[in-house]
């Protein structure tokens, strides 16, 4: 991981903006994420959080984490930005995604960036290196954090509170 400096904080600052921007749409009532994938310079798949497909109606979204069963692996209530995001890209980037890097960033009620915790979600880290991203961007209270992919999922199924 590295913390990006300069003109390279500069851009990713940017592409955090868009993805904060895209994350308003989200219409989960628990969190509002969004996410965006660039290679060069390029934006070649976006998405924000929400229940699956047209079943917005089917959500879970005021259900407890702590509620569910061990066995299920997604405690969260929606399909993820960053699912969302690598979707997308397959639709409409097949051939892109290899190298390309992905931000990541949740939004409070007004919309503004809320800075983000350590990695942590396992099903964005193996999709994510499924697909053959290369970097996966987050921004932490010390400023915007780059990740190799591969140390992404280590750090994720490391992750401990
Ligand atoms: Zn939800
Ligand atoms: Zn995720």
């Amino acid at each position: 991981m590295k913390y990006l400096k300069g003109a390279e904080e500069r851009r990713a600052s940017a592409y955090m903006e868009q993805a904060a921007l895209i994350a308003s749409a989200a219409t989960c009532t628990r969190a509002r994420c969004g996410s965006i994938i660039v290679k060069n310079n390029h934006v070649i798949g976006a998405g924000f959080n929400s229940p699956p497909g047209e079943f917005e109606s089917h959500r879970y979204c005021d259900k407890e984490k702590q509620t569910y069963e061990e066995k299920i692996t997604d405690k969260t209530c929606c399909i993820h930005a960053e699912q969302r995001a690598i979707m997308d890209a397959l639709h409409t980037n097949p051939n892109e995604l290899t190298g390309a890097r992905i931000y990541f960033t949740r939004v409070d009620a007004h919309g503004h960036i809320l800075k983000s915790g350590k990695p942590y979600c396992t099903i964005c880290s193996k999709m994510s290196l499924d697909v053959g991203l290369a970097e996966f961007v987050l921004w932490h209270e010390n400023g915007i954090c780059v990740y190799d992919t591969q140390e992404y999922d280590q750090l994720s199924h490391e992750f401990s509170k």
